[in-house]
Formats: C-alpha cells, sequence, structure tokens
C-alpha cells in the first residue's frame, strides 16, 4: 500500500508485514485493521490504520490508510491528485528543512495547482480562489483562509525584506493541506452519505 514514509520525505509503496483486524461486536462496520508495514526504500517501520468505507462502487472495502506509528507532523492525504501530492510534499520538505519563505511560496503555488485542476482560472490568484467558492468547492472559512494563504504567498514571493516566521510558515502549511483534506476527503465522504441516504 501507498503511505508517507518519514524517513524518505515521500509516498512511497509499503510491504504489509502483518495485520490485525480488529473485530467490534457491536458493529462490524466499525472494525478496525491494523497494518504493521516497511518501507520499500528505506526498510522504516510504519504503521497504518484502516476504516471500514464504501468505495466508488458502493461495496464495503477497507479505507484510506491512515499513518499512526511515526506520529505525523503533517498528513498528506493519499486521495488528492498527484500533481498537488507532489507540491505539498515540497511544501513539507521546506518547512522540515527550516525554509518557510519557501514554505510559503511552495503554498501559494499548490493552490494555484489546486485551482487549475478545479477549474477556477481567473486573471489571477484572488480572482480563481473567489471562483473556487461561487463554484461551491470551497466554504467561506476555507476562502478566508485561501485567501490569507494567497496574501502571505504573495508577500513571501515578492518582498524580500520580509522573512516568513517559522510558525506563520507552519499555519500556513496547515492551511494549505487542510484546504485539500477538506475537499477531496471530506466533501467525499459527505457526498457519498448523502447519495446513500438518499437511495434509503
Ligand atoms: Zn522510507
Amino acid at each position: 500500500m501507498l503511505v508517507e514514509c518519514d524517513n524518505c520525505s515521500a509516498l512511497v509503496e509499503a510491504q504489509v508485514i502483518g495485520a490485525y483486524v480488529q473485530e467490534m461486536e457491536y458493529d462490524w462496520m466499525c472494525n478496525l485493521k491494523l497494518s504493521l508495514c516497511k518501507c520499500s526504500q528505506c526498510a522504516s517501520p510504519i504503521l497504518v490504520e484502516q476504516e471500514y468505507e464504501f468505495d466508488h462502487e458502493e461495496n464495503f472495502d477497507w479505507g484510506i490508510p491512515k499513518r499512526i506509528y511515526p506520529g505525523n507532523l503533517f498528513h498528506i492525504n493519499p486521495i488528492i491528485p498527484d500533481k498537488l501530492k507532489i507540491g505539498l510534499t515540497e511544501c513539507i520538505k521546506c518547512f522540515k528543512g527550516n525554509a518557510y519563505t519557501a514554505t510559503a511560496i511552495m503554498c501559494r503555488r499548490t493552490l494555484e495547482g489546486f485551482c487549475l485542476i478545479k477549474g477556477a482560472k481567473g486573471k489571477n490568484l484572488a480572482v480563481s480562489i473567489k471562483k473556487l467558492k461561487e463554484d461551491g468547492i470551497i466554504n467561506d472559512q476555507l476562502y478566508d483562509w485561501a485567501d490569507e494563504l494567497r496574501l502571505a504567498g504573495n508577500e513571501a514571493a515578492h518582498n524580500i525584506d520580509n522573512d516568513i516566521d517559522p510558525l506563520v510558515a507552519k499555519d500556513i502549511l496547515d492551511f494549505t493541506i487542510a484546504i485539500l483534506d477538506f475537499t477531496y476527503s471530506f466533501k467525499d465522504k459527505f457526498d457519498k452519505f448523502k447519495n446513500r441516504e438518499k437511495k434509503k
């Protein structure tokens, strides 16, 4: 399975060494699967947890692996599009390498890529973000975050006198991750839930 390896700072193919399913007496849909894996590149141990979920064909299957060990400072959701995953990985690499201004610039670039993938193309990023909101892809709260990200990214990219503070860089990175996570994971999950309820 595909998981994030801290040591490699990348999404890697991990070999499953052993798995354990915790069966819940009250509801089998709440069963949990824990898999101990080994990074195929550096052999680091990785423990992941999976919940039961509906897949795209409405069949039950184990959901997206969530890393339990090592503890996650940042989590890249494996279901987000590859181009954004690569962008986000680079944002995290910048942050871990104490390159905070570069983190802000990379986050802005990732946000720009997100707008493009979602078909929100304006004459500048401010317009594109507004379009994301108008198209119902992000809500008001995420719009505010995205717009702050844009401003911080602008400042980082164009103002040589302004060094980005580590805490600000961490916030910018957290917001970028949250926007993508919300759009690709929670919204997707919620849309599936609504569809199921409609069919009942
Ligand atoms: Zn590794």
